[in-house]
């Protein structure tokens, strides 16, 4: 390293709500169905987590490119704690003018009301988690809301003035058909969001659908379906106006989601809450990750108590990345980015050169035709991208 300090990354925010009205069969993310949930407890320890944290970075002076407010189901919030929470992130850091504040809402608990009041505190990204526009999707995702209750909630959202408005869309799921999808696909586009997300239903160990799955109750659709479907995704899209820039993200230009760009450029991001991970820079040139605990009881007492040590640590975890595998980290999040990895920044990273480093395996896959490269950046191609999650396991 040379004698200048390194330039940081971008720095964003990433605050979790870990609660939910009912669990999806699907869902592994970190949420609970309690009740009563102790919101103002919650709002509160988040609060006091924020406030360590920044005495933690107090000689961080990067501005806030973006905050995230996701779980679990944001929308449950009352009005006033997302005011609590985004003023008490306003007192600490500083935020540049045109910040991203997006927040995450299910149809079923996002009234106009609350769009109204997220708005006039700055919120100017809504992510509505639609999932499907057809009932009989909704119901196989066993989703806690009908068609005509997303519906409502997207033209609420339109008509409440947010920059950008993300549709949350699953696709592949059983019995699923081309024609069906794409009435679906065209559907959402009408309504004129300026983000679409589209994910294929992954169905992972410990759900209620992998039980299903091993039961056999649960048929997933064939994978050559599924190809079609993902190919299907992407032209129509792209044809649409919304060309993909990750692997499940689509915009209309100047709508890319600046807080999960950030991730797969590998930019710096703080995360607050239970079970929320985040990874930051340092100006020595290290590279921290931290990963909360996941237990909502042990968060909440452990913010409760009257000193907070950083030695203790109770319920975090912080890793110092070694360059090998921060440079492992640029390249598994760089190749599901349309931007691909970038190569200087392995670099200067790992003090390797990725297309030497791995030229037999690249070689070949090249010749397969699934992955391209110039002089700045290694991207898949599009064959390549539907095998991305076996062609980044077999890299490192
Ligand atoms: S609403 Fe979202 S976070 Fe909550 S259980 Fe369903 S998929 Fe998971």
């Amino acid at each position: 390293m040379s004698g200048n300090k390194p330039v940081l990354p971008a720095l964003t925010l990433y605050m979790h709500i870990p609660f939910c009205q009912q669990k999806c069969p699907y869902c592994d993310f970190r949420s609970e169905v309690m009740s009563p949930w102790p919101e103002e407890a919650y709002v509160a320890a988040v609060q006091r987590e924020l406030q360590w944290r920044r005495q933690q970075l107090a000689e961080d002076v990067r501005p806030l490119q973006a905050i995230f407010i996701g779980g679990g189901t944001p929308s449950l919030l009352a009005p006033r704690s997302v005011e609590g929470l985004l003023s008490c992130v306003y007192t600490l850091w500083p935020v540049v003018d045109d910040c991203e504040i997006t927040l995450e809402a299910n149809p079923e608990s996002a009234t106009l009301e609350k769009m109204q009041a997220w708005r006039a505190m700055g919120v100017n990204r809504l992510s509505l988690g639609i999932q499907a526009l057809t009932e009989e999707r909704l119901q196989a995702l066993q989703r806690p809301h009908d068609l005509a209750t997303a519906r409502l909630a997207i033209r609420h959202a339109q008509q409440v003035d947010f920059s950008t408005l993300n549709l949350d869309l699953i696709y592949a799921t059983p019995g699923q058909s081309i024609d069906g999808w794409q009435q679906e696909l065209v559907e959402a586009m009408a309504w004129g969001a300026e983000h679409l997300s589209c994910y294929t239903l992954t169905i992972e160990e410990g759900t209620p659908l992998h039980t299903r799955l091993q039961q056999g109750t649960w048929l997933p659709l064939e994978e050559e379906k599924e190809t079609q479907l993902f190919l299907h995704t992407r032209r129509q899209l792209a044809a649409g106006g919304w060309p993909a820039y990750e692997i499940s993200n689509f915009a209309r230009p100047g709508h890319h989601c600046r807080h999960n760009s950030n991730y797969w450029v590998y930019g710096d991001y703080l995360g607050v809450g239970v079970a929320a991970h985040g990874k930051w820079s340092l100006a020595d040139g290290r590279r921290l990750r931290s990963q909360n605990r996941r237990s909502i009881a042990a968060y909440l007492a452990f913010m409760a108590r009257d000193a907070l040590r950083e030695a203790d640590h109770p319920f975090w975890q912080v890793q110092s990345l070694t360059p090998q595998e921060a440079g492992q980290e640029i390249v598994l999040l760089g190749l599901r980015h349309a931007a691909g990895v970038d190569r200087a920044l392995y670099r200067q990273v790992t003090g390797l050169e990725l297309v030497q480093e791995k030229q037999a395996l690249l070689q070949q896959w090249r010749e397969a035709g699934w992955v391209q490269w110039d002089a700045a950046r290694l991207q898949l191609t599009e064959s390549g991208l539907l095998r991305a999650d076996g062609l980044i396991a077999r890299l490192f």
